[in-house]
Formats: structure tokens, C-alpha cells, sequence
């Protein structure tokens, strides 16, 4: 059996994991990328509506990181906040050297467009395809730096000797065979979660495996039980419809017709951070006041020109699945799960507690969103703590000492896994049902039970329904026993992992007993910062989730009443 090696093993071919390798190879590493899509598929190209840095005449990093920790519901690392907004700009600035073609304004300076719960405008954008161009100039400087990249391998574990990490077993996904690759420093970054829930913003890939595999090897994740519902999704699809619709200038509407959001957030408006905008339309739609289980996205008065310069994709998303053209009427719009703000828990330089382990990007959690992220600081935080990432992994693998190769004993554990679920598939009677049955009840239980609104009882019938769904999983058939492109297999890899992750979601739910950003208990109706100023850290036992606590860092402001 071959055994690749490499000092720095990426695991995650996004933009956050793209960035880290960069860094990783300008600082002298041999680097290696593992992503189960083409890089280019990854779902950072999806991202419609900016990437913030505060380039403003009148805005500084300061306010930036206020807000920021202000969006968060002062649960974000005050720490890692400032380093987010204090390197923005030259990051921006380095995206552009390398090829992005921000929007430009009057002056020909990078266009700024305002998003939610920001001081100032800006996110820096590409009409309303923003990852998708960043995606491609990072893509050009990983090919460019010779980066060897394992396309289409599936990450299953990570390779733990000692308590280091020292590489990750693969499924190659062409050929069916399960590889170990080792690497000095291996850095995760796998992206979201949001398939844990139906419907979802996010694409069929987004499915957590990073989050879990990290947690299966001993590393801690935090904050798992926030996650953001955007405000404006389609109804059926959940397909999104970018904040930079309202950044733009949309309304947001009731059945009445009324902009309903100077109820809840008389200064802001549309543009107040997205955890306050989402239970504002949830509450509009329970209260009588929606429109088919909806709220209405209008952007008439902006006028065709200014739709089609700015908003082209989502007027094309919202004629071919909702059948609604934006520029002659106003679109459904929705709340829907988009964005975890939990994650692996690292340091500032991405380094996770289990050594020899890092992490960046969505799957990371530094911590810069807290309890609510703001629009913009995703993208922002995949290069910023990407970058970091890179850097401090290619000098962990620098004065990491050589170690004997490794045995190939390290892939049996995934090895007979597979073998098991082969031999029940081929074997005749039993009642296991098909990954998608159980992924399909995970998905809907989650949008009922660990949505916007909570409550304790619902919760544990959550937990509950995350036992017999775990249950269910030991019993689960195949119906694919090929090697080539097996894709049942990998839907059952992932199927786990999202069972994993949505049971530390609830367990963290259920335990914090207060509301705080995108966590709303209906029975804990408000912000507790004397029990629950800190972060909940879930580490994996036999038995589930053990749920242990850490300080906040707060620096420069302290928690205050959050008012838009
Ligand atoms: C529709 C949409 C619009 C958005 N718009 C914005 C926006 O305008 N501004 C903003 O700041 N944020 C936005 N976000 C959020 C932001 O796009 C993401 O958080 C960010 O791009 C995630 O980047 P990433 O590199 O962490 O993950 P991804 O880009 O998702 O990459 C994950 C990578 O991991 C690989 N991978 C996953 N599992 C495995 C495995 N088991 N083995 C091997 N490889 C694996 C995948 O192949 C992929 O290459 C948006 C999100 C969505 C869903």
C-alpha cells in the first residue's frame, strides 16, 4: 500500500483551505490538498454578497471589530475579532493583486456595499458572485505553486499516534480503495454543516465530516449549538437570496404590505444583524401576517439596470425555482439554516488543543461569530484565519522531528467499517433503512425541533429522536457494494458524521439555558451573561457529547444591551 507524505496536509479544498495552502507552500512546505469536489466546486463559490474589510473613508478596523463582537452577542473572541478586521484590508488588497475584480465605485475605488449589522458599508463584492470569483484566483495560486492536490478523495479519520495527529486516511473515490496520507501538520477545512437540516442555503456536500472526524480524534468543538438562519431563503429549495439584496436597498415586507422591521429594529431596518431579522419574520409569519408561510423580498424600486449590474444571479435563481422575476414582483422569502457558527476549536493561528492539528474556515471556530456571524465575515474569515493557518501549520512541520513511516494497520478501523456495510448489503432480509430515510428525518427533526424558536421539551425530544435516528444508523443498507464512484458509501460516511454533529447541536442547545444571538429558548427568553458568558467546548465520549465550559476573551467591550 502506498503511503503519501507530505509536511502539511490540507483537508478541504475551499476557499479556506486553498488559502492555508498557499501560505503553507510560500512559507517552504510540500503541501498536499485532500477535497472530496473539485476544488472548484467547493461551496465558497457559492457565496453571493461580499467580503468585508473597512475601507471607508469614515470606518476604521475598530468599528469593524465592534461590530463584529456587537453581531456576536458578545460571545466572539475579542482577540481573534481584532485580528479579523486589523488584517482585512490587506488581505482584500492581496485578493486583488492576485486577479479579483471587485466592483468598482465613481472613484474607481473597490465598491463598498452596507450588510447587515455593520456601522458602515462594507463588503467588498463582485455583483452577487463574489466566492465564486475569489475561488478561481486562489484555485490559479495553488496551481501556480505546484500544491499536489487529491481530488476527489474522501476524508474518513484522522490519523492520531500518541495523541499527535499525523495524517488522514482517505477513500480514493476513482479506484474504492481507503489510503493513508500522512502529513506533519494536517489542517482541516472542510466547510459547513447545514445538510444537518432540510431545507438548507448550503450545498448536498456541506455535511460536517471535517467537524466530526476532528471530534471522533479528540479534539474539543465549540459553540456547536448556534447556527444561523439567513433571512431570505426561497421557500421549497431554501436556495438563498444574498443580503446584499437588502444591502442593496430591498424591503422586506408582510402581508399587509408593511416593512415590518421598524418594529424590531427601528434604526436598522432590513439591516440589522441577521438573528434579530429572521425572528423578527418568523414571529411576523406565526402571528398571521405572512404570505403562504413566507415574508416578501422586494426590490422593484432599484429598477432593472441596478438588478441586473448588481443582483443578476438571484433575479436567475428566483425566475428558474421560485418563478418570480424580481424586477416586476416581490419574492417569498424565508428563514433557513445557513451557517454553523460552531466548530473545531482553535487559537488565533488556527492551531486546534489535539497537536498537530489545525483548522480554518467554516469548520473552524477561532472564535469570530460568537453567537451570530455578520454577512461578510465568512469569506473574510476563510482568507484571514486561512492565511494564519497556513503559516503557523508550515512551522509546526518545520520543527516537527521525522518519525517512522506508518503501518498500514492505520486504515482498518474505516476498512472493516466498509466491509460490514458490504456484506449486510449483500446479504439477503433485514430492515435497515436507506441512508437518505434516516438523513431525511435528521434534516426535518432539526428544522422543527433546533430552529429559530427552542424550548427545553422540544430539545430533548430532540435528543431523544438523535438516539433512535443513531440506533437506526447501526442497521443502515447500501445499495451500491461497488468500488467506482460508490456514493452510497460515502452518503453513509457522511450520514454518521452529521449524526455525531447534530447530537453535540442539541446536547449544547438543550444545556444553555438563556437566549444569545441565533440560540432563541422560548422557555430562556433572555441573555444571561452571568451563567452563560462562556463557551460550550463538546468533547466525544462512548456515551455522546461531554459538554465542558470555557471563558469568553473579552477586551475592550464589555457585554451591553444589543439594540439595531
Ligand atoms: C449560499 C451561500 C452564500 C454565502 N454568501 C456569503 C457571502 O456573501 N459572504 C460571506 O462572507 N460568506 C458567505 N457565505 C458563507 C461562506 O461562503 C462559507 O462559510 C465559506 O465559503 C466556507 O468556506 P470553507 O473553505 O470553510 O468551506 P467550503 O468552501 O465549503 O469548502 C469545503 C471543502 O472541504 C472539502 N471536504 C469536505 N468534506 C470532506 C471530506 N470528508 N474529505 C475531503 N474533502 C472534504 C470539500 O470538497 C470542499 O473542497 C455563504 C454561504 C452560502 C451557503
Amino acid at each position: 500500500m502506498a503511503v503519501f507524505e507530505h509536511d502539511v496536509l490540507v483537508i478541504g479544498g475551499g476557499l479556506a483551505g486553498m488559502r492555508a495552502a498557499i501560505e503553507a507552500a510560500r512559507n517552504g512546505a510540500d503541501v498536499a490538498i485532500i477535497s472530496k469536489l473539485h476544488p472548484m466546486r467547493s461551496h465558497s463559490g457559492a457565496a453571493q454578497g461580499g467580503i468585508n474589510a473597512a475601507l471607508g473613508e469614515d470606518d476604521s478596523w475598530e468599528t469593524h471589530a465592534f461590530d463584529t463582537v456587537k453581531g456576536s452577542d458578545y460571545l466572539a473572541d475579542q482577540d481573534a475579532a481584532e485580528i479579523l478586521a486589523r488584517e482585512a484590508p490587506n488581505d482584500i488588497v492581496e485578493l486583488e493583486r492576485m486577479g479579483t475584480t471587485f466592483n468598482r465605485d465613481e472613484q474607481g475605488r473597490i465598491a463598498l456595499r452596507p450588510f447587515g449589522g455593520a456601522g458602515f458599508p462594507r463588503a467588498c463584492f463582485i455583483g452577487d458572485i463574489t466566492g465564486q470569483a475569489i475561488l478561481h484566483v486562489v484555485f490559479e495560486q495553488v496551481l501556480k505553486l505546484s500544491v499536489t492536490i487529491y481530488e476527489e478523495y474522501y476524508c474518513t479519520s484522522l490519523i492520531v499516534d500518541d495523541g499527535v495527529v499525523r495524517g488522514a486516511v482517505a477513500l480514493h473515490l476513482v479506484a474504492g480503495n481507503l489510503v493513508p496520507i500522512q502529513g506533519k501538520a494536517v489542517i482541516m477545512a472542510t466547510g459547513g454543516l447545514g445538510r444537518v437540516y432540510q431545507p438548507t442555503t448550503n450545498g448536498i456536500a456541506c455535511t460536517g465530516d471535517g467537524m466530526a472526524i476532528a471530534y471522533r480524534a479528540g479534539a474539543p468543538l465549540q459553540d456547536m449549538e448556534f447556527m444561523q438562519f439567513h433571512p431570505t431563503t426561497l421557500k421549497d429549495s431554501g436556495v438563498l437570496m444574498t443580503e446584499g439584496a437588502r444591502g442593496e436597498g430591498a424591503y422586506l415586507l408582510n402581508s399587509a404590505g408593511e416593512r415590518f422591521m421598524a418594529k424590531y429594529a427601528p434604526e436598522k431596518l432590513e439591516l440589522a444583524s441577521r438573528d434579530v431579522v429572521s425572528r423578527a419574520e418568523q414571529t411576523e409569519i406565526e402571528e398571521g401576517r405572512g404570505v403562504d408561510g413566507c415574508v416578501l423580498l422586494d426590490v422593484r424600486h432599484l429598477g432593472e439596470a441596478r438588478i441586473n449590474e448588481r443582483l443578476w444571479q438571484i433575479r436567475e435563481l428566483a425566475i428558474d425555482l421560485a418563478n418570480t422575476d424580481i424586477v416586476h414582483e416581490p419574492v417569498k422569502v424565508r428563514p433557513g439554516a445557513h451557517y454553523a457558527m460552531g466548530g473545531i476549536k482553535t487559537n488565533v493561528d488556527g492551531a486546534s488543543p489535539l497537536a498537530g492539528l489545525f483548522a480554518a474556515g467554516e469548520c473552524a471556530n477561532v472564535s469570530v461569530h460568537g453567537a451570530n456571524r455578520l454577512g461578510g465575515n465568512s469569506l473574510l474569515e476563510t482568507v484571514v484565519f486561512g492565511r494564519r493557518a497556513g503559516q503557523a501549520a508550515a512551522r509546526y512541520a518545520r520543527e516537527t522531528p521525522a518519525r517512522p513511516p506508518l503501518s498500514e494497520a492505520v486504515v482498518q478501523r474505516d476498512q472493516e467499517f466498509i466491509e460490514t456495510v458490504m456484506e449486510r448489503a449483500g446479504s439477503a432480509g433485514g430492515d435497515g433503512d436507506r441512508p437518505a430515510a434516516i438523513r431525511h428525518e435528521l434534516g426535518e427533526m432539526m428544522r422543527a425541533d433546533v430552529g429559530i424558536f427552542r424550548t427545553g421539551e422540544r430539545l430533548a425530544a430532540a435528543l431523544g429522536k438523535v438516539a433512535e435516528l443513531q440506533e437506526r444508523y447501526q442497521r443502515v443498507r447500501l445499495h451500491d457494494t461497488g468500488k467506482v464512484f460508490n456514493i452510497d458509501l460515502v452518503s453513509l460516511f457522511e450520514l454518521s458524521f452529521m449524526l455525531d454533529i447534530a447530537h453535540t447541536m442539541v446536547a449544547g442547545a438543550l444545556a444553555r439555558e438563556e437566549s444569545r444571538g441565533a440560540h432563541t429558548r422560548r422557555d430562556f427568553p433572555d441573555r444571561d451573561d452571568e451563567r452563560w458568558l462562556k463557551h460550550t467546548l463538546a468533547y466525544c465520549t462512548p456515551e455522546g457529547p461531554r459538554l465542558e465550559y470555557a471563558p469568553v476573551t473579552i477586551m475592550r467591550w464589555q457585554p451591553e444591551v444589543r439594540t439595531y
